[in-house]
């Protein structure tokens, strides 16, 4: 596995493949690698011939008096995972690189980037979608690969490809979860003994919502069944609970797909959780 830190590096390195004929796919991470980023990188390995995996802790989205400083980092541990995984490129530049000095120019997320994880963290999804247009256009990715854990990401990043017309596959795999069914996150690390108990409370949510929807219940009592049990839950200061449109994040279309959301702080730890679910109530993958 190659490790790439200079822009220009990657350029030359990627253009000797495509002229090679070879098709590229992107995972972009923040690095502190587990199951669920690597659930990734074994995607972009049977979808391509070269994989090129970022790791970069985006400093523009983070809002002020968030995580950015304590972030788990753990380069040499990632890059040995992805070792493991057979990738041909880690990319990790730098950010001095990344946002060139007097850099003005960003990416807007639009209304999409305003609702629930956007109405919480004011700014994230610009940071967000800026950082993943430089990283369309330094790797010029066939397929770039995301995950269903961050759905509200998901669909900003079809957004972001179909607005600004980029040629890029976008794929999204399933959420991988612990064994008691807490979703895997680089942030799971910094929870205290008890917050990781208390952390179930989102997925407990998210399957009492799910039960009542496919029981045939409406939207309305499974948002409040999760609604109740995140305010009742040891530890938890919940964020939202609702029920949206996968695509808009605005109301289910009457027949329409559901993604169940949750987050809530555990400590000062900020989790997020999601449930995809189809039109006719039930469990999608
Ligand atoms: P992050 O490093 O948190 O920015 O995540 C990088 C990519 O990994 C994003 O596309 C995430 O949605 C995805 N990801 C994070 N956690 C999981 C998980 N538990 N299962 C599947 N994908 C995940």
């Amino acid at each position: 596995m190659r490790v790439v830190r200079r822009l220009t590096e990657l350029g030359e390195v990627l253009d000797a493949e495509r002229r090679a004929g070879r098709t590229i796919s992107l995972v972009p991470t923040m690095g502190a690698l587990h199951e669920g980023h690597l659930s990734l990188v074994r995607l972009a390995r049977q979808s391509s011939d070269v994989v090129v995996v970022s790791i970069f802790v985006n400093p523009l989205q983070f809002g002020s008096g968030e995580d950015f400083q304590r972030y788990p980092r753990d380069t040499e541990g990632d890059l040995e995972l992805l070792r493991g995984e057979r990738a041909e490129i880690a990319f990790l530049p730098s950010t001095a690189d990344t946002y060139p000095p007097g850099a003005t120019v960003t990416v807007s997320a639009g209304p999409l980037g305003d609702v629930l994880e956007g109405a919480a963290r004011p700014g994230h999804f610009d940071g967000v979608l800026t950082v993943l247009t430089k990283l369309f256009h330094l790797v010029e990715p066939d397929i770039a690969i995301f995950g269903q854990k961050d759905a509200q990401q998901v669909a900003l990043v079809h957004r972001l490809v179909t607005d600004l017309n980029f040629r890029i596959c976008v794929v999204v795999a399933p959420t991988v979860r612990e064994a008691d069914g807490l979703a895997m996150s680089s942030r799971n690390v910094l929870l205290s003994a008890d917050g990781r108990k208390h952390a179930l409370a989102l997925s407990h949510a998210l399957l009492l919502g799910r039960e009542e929807l496919e029981r045939g219940g409406d939207v309305s009592a499974a948002v409040s069944i999760m609604r109740e049990h995140l305010d009742a839950a040891d530890g938890a200061e919940p964020s939202y609970a609702d029920a949206v449109d996968p695509l808009t994040f605005g109301p289910p279309q009457p027949g329409g797909d559901i993604v169940l959301v949750v987050a809530a702080r555990f400590g000062n730890v900020r989790l997020i959780d999601n449930e995809p679910m189809t039109n006719g109530g039930r469990r999608k993958e």
